[in-house]
């Protein structure tokens, strides 16, 4: 372990730790005065405390990386990608580092952390393609003795806010592609677990990152107002709920900024007739309750066309006593308490909701959680649930899983295009030309056919339809790289001065 990773980890091991801003290459104790509590959220108890940063915070890390902009962005490419594999060899040295954080701060299972650091990973490396990434086109002759070329240059400084469910991930699909492309970056984590951005900034200066191009404040409404407000910053990535998505969105981009912002789920899972009811049930329960339901590709709703319903239902019923719940630090564990007490209580009263509304309890979530103080909940389900129930409806963001049942093919499509999210959807079948239907008639950015939760690869970009995405662009991969560059094209000819001469009319391609 390097020297500044074991000083960190030294230091997460004491009681409630303050954790401060990084800006301009260091760590800068809040002096706003306001803080929040980080909780283990197996535990139960208050682990950190963390800083809150003031409208003048942020402001000191956007001039921290205004003033590390210029002299970044004309780093040549082969130096910036010499030092993106340095950074990618750094983060894969500390991936188990980093995935403890993030279990002992958001409460994911530890292997699941592991496969959040890897996720993020991928994008790191799919960045030390840089050079080949920014290649624009030319055009010899476009005209007699002239040619025409395109290029793409850096926004200048950009901004991420990332919410509390990839702590590390979500912040590697911003930072890496925004800081290879040439921009200096200002990151605001969610403040419910924010301690993977510090330990990142760490990261990244033991990796030859000048001072300034990453910088991270932490907070609240405050420093993301602050940020949307900045006339310093080009651009925001935002990843979160949709209400909060939909205000940075309106708000940055009438600051004049370039915005990009991902918002909430409700992601339906369809299993036709003819399907595995077996492989759908395995993957039902994995992406419905993996890392508690937390994850904006969790599938939260299962459609169950025609007689695929009962055998689906027993099915998933006689799976889920075996999952073991408990603290994320314990190998056996496979699924971890929520991120905090308020929220397990919020998810614990759909349960309530939903008997209410008339969906009949199958496996209620709230009698086999454990009972050590951690934000436990234990697995649900709703079966015979309507789309005018509030448990439809809502994003519940926990490990309660509906099932709806539908007659048709249609019918279940028809649910999918009316919702008002459109991040993920899958299809089981064995019927390769209803599956090629699907992905033709399906209103959603991300689809998977006996694939549950289709988080598209590091080298295609990653975003929903409707109410899940505000802006034009998603993120990481290519649309991520234009994201953060803009085109510029140059026309240009070298003529023999001999042949110059003064001509009034408009420009004409000859
Ligand atoms: P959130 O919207 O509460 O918070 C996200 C960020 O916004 C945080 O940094 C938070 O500090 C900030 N924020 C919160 N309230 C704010 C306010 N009133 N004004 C300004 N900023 C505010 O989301 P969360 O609870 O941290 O994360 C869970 C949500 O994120 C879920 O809805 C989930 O679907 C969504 N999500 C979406 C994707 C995606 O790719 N579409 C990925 C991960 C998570």
């Amino acid at each position: 372990m390097t020297e500044v990773a074991d000083q960190f980890t030294e230091e997460r091991s004491g009681e409630a730790t303050r954790i401060s801003h990084w800006i301009d290459g260091k760590r800068v104790e809040g002096t706003s005065g306001r803080s929040g509590p980080v909780y283990n959220p197996a535990l139960g108890v208050q682990s950190g405390e963390v800083d809150f940063a003031s409208v003048e915070e942020v402001d000191a890390a956007a001039q921290a990386a205004k003033r590390a902009f210029e002299s970044w962005r004309s780093l040549s490419l082969s130096r910036r990608t010499e030092l993106f594999f340095r950074i990618r060899e750094l983060v894969h040295d500390h991936s188990e580092d980093i995935a403890r954080l993030l279990t002992l701060e958001h409460g994911k299972v530890l292997s699941d952390a592991k496969g959040e650091v890897a996720r993020g990973l991928e994008v790191i490396e799919f960045c030390c393609g840089i050079p080949e990434l920014l290649k624009g086109g030319y055009s010899e002759q476009a005209s007699t003795g002239i040619d025409v070329y395109s290029i793409r240059q850096p926004l200048g400084v950009v901004a991420g806010i990332t919410p509390f469910n990839f702590p590390a991930m979500v912040p590697m699909w911003m930072w890496a592609p925004a800081i290879a492309c040439g921009n200096a970056f200002v990151l605001k984590p969610s403040e419910k677990d924010p301690s993977a951005s510090v330990y990142t900034a760490e990261l990244l200066k033991e990796a030859g990152l000048p001072d300034g191009v990453f910088n991270v404040v932490h907070g609240d409404k405050v420093a993301v107002d602050a940020i949307l407000e900045h006339p310093e910053i080009a651009a925001v990535s935002f990843v979160g709920s949709t209400p909060i998505a939909r205000y940075v969105y309106e708000t940055g981009t009438a600051h004049g900024k370039r915005v990009q912002a991902l918002g909430g789920a409700k992601n339906h899972m369809i299993v036709l007739p003819d399907a595995d009811i077996d492989m759908a049930a395995d993957a039902a329960v994995s992406a419905g309750y993996g890392s508690a339901g937390e994850r904006c590709m969790a599938v939260s709703m299962l459609v169950a066309v025609g007689h695929a319903a009962d055998d689906l239902v027993s099915a998933i019923q006689e799976r889920l006593p075996k999952v073991v719940v408990g603290d994320g630090m314990n190998p056996d564990s496979e699924m971890g308490p929520l991120v905090t007490r308020e929220h397990r209580d919020k998810v614990a009263s759909y349960i309530e909701k939903g008997a209410a509304e008339g969906a009949k309890v199958v496996t209620d979530g709230r009698e086999s959680a454990p009972d050590n103080g951690g934000f436990f909940l234990g697995v649900t389900l709703l079966d015979e649930v309507t789309p005018e129930m509030e448990v439809y409806k809502d994003e519940i963001f926990g490990p309660v899983l509906g099932i709806t049942r539908v007659d048709t093919y249609e019918e279940a499509v028809r649910l999918v295009n009316e919702n008002p999210y459109g991040n993920g959807v899958a299809l089981f079948t064995r019927d390769g030309g209803v599956a090629r239907q699907f992905q033709f008639d399906v209103k959603a950015g991300m689809v998977g056919v006996n694939v549950p939760i289709p988080v598209p690869v590091a080298y295609y970009s990653f975003g929903g339809w409707k109410s899940s995405l505000f802006g034009d662009l998603h993120i990481y991969g290519p649309e991520g790289i234009q994201f953060y560059t803009r085109g510029k094209v140059v026309t240009s000819r070298w003529p023999d001065p001999a042949t110059s001469k003064v001509d009034l009319g408009f420009p004409q391609t000859r």
